[in-house]
């Protein structure tokens, strides 16, 4: 279990890697991770500043109804895509909500996600879509719908808005983001092309997810270092 220090700092690193991977929309979009010894509270990225720009000084507390428990800086509106997500899925750790630019153009498409290239595997079995509004999630109520549309998925595409991942921890729910904006765009590509005419088998998929998708802390690890400037 991390101490909350530590999980401050995933927290800084997932803001820096969402953004730099173009997941950043002005100063919308957020990320959390509940607190390790405390389910019922976590940490938030706080209101009017982009997700690169997180430090341990400016995050927030907030609790399972929404409520900012401690920290000086605004909370976001849309609070309730996580307060209700980690209320029901207590095998859930960390939350990521963002406005991913390819997902929200693919969203409009109203298409299943194909196996197109490796991100689209992990997806191919399909993936719910939250469509009961393109506004935020500004109450609880929302974020119930979010939830139940979620269920007990890793990931969702919120129709006209963006997308929600979770993992265990902020490193997994970073790394789904990341997959599922790629996959989208090369979906995206191949639509404008007229659509795929071969896509992975199941078997494929399933394969390959099984060998990628463990290497997930590996991937953040190398983002970290990339965001960090340590490489190049
Ligand atoms: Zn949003």
């Amino acid at each position: 279990m991390p101490s909350v220090d530590t999980l401050k700092q995933s927290l800084i690193d997932a803001g820096k890697i969402l953004a730099s991977e173009g997941q950043g929309d002005l100063i919308f979009g957020h990320v959390t991770a509940r607190l390790p010894d405390d389910a019922e509270h976590f940490l938030m990225k706080p209101h009017q500043i982009g997700l690169e720009e997180i430090t341990a000084d400016n995050l927030i507390t907030v609790n399972l109804e929404g409520e900012k428990v401690a920290g000086d800086a605004p909370r976001h509106i849309e609070v309730f895509i996580h307060s209700e997500i980690l209320r029901v899925r207590p095998d859930i750790g960390a939350v990521v909500h963002t406005h991913a630019p390819n997902a929200v153009a693919f969203s409009a498409l109203g298409r299943p996600l194909q196996g197109i290239g490796h991100e689209g595997t992990y997806f191919h079995g399909g993936l719910p879509v939250f469509s009961e509004t393109a506004d935020l999630i500004i109450d609880q109520t929302r974020g119930k719908a979010v939830a139940r549309a979620m269920a007990d998925s890793d990931v969702l595409i919120m129709r006209n808005h963006g997308i929600v991942t979770a993992g265990r921890n902020i490193e997994e729910a970073t790394v789904l983001a990341l997959y599922l904006e790629r996959a989208c765009k090369s979906q995206l590509l191949v639509e404008a092309c007229g659509g795929a005419k071969h896509i992975c088998s199941h078997e494929d998929a399933v394969a390959k997810a099984g060998r990628v998708l463990p290497q997930s802390p590996r991937v953040f690890d190398y983002l970290v270092r990339r965001v960090n400037g340590e490489i190049g």
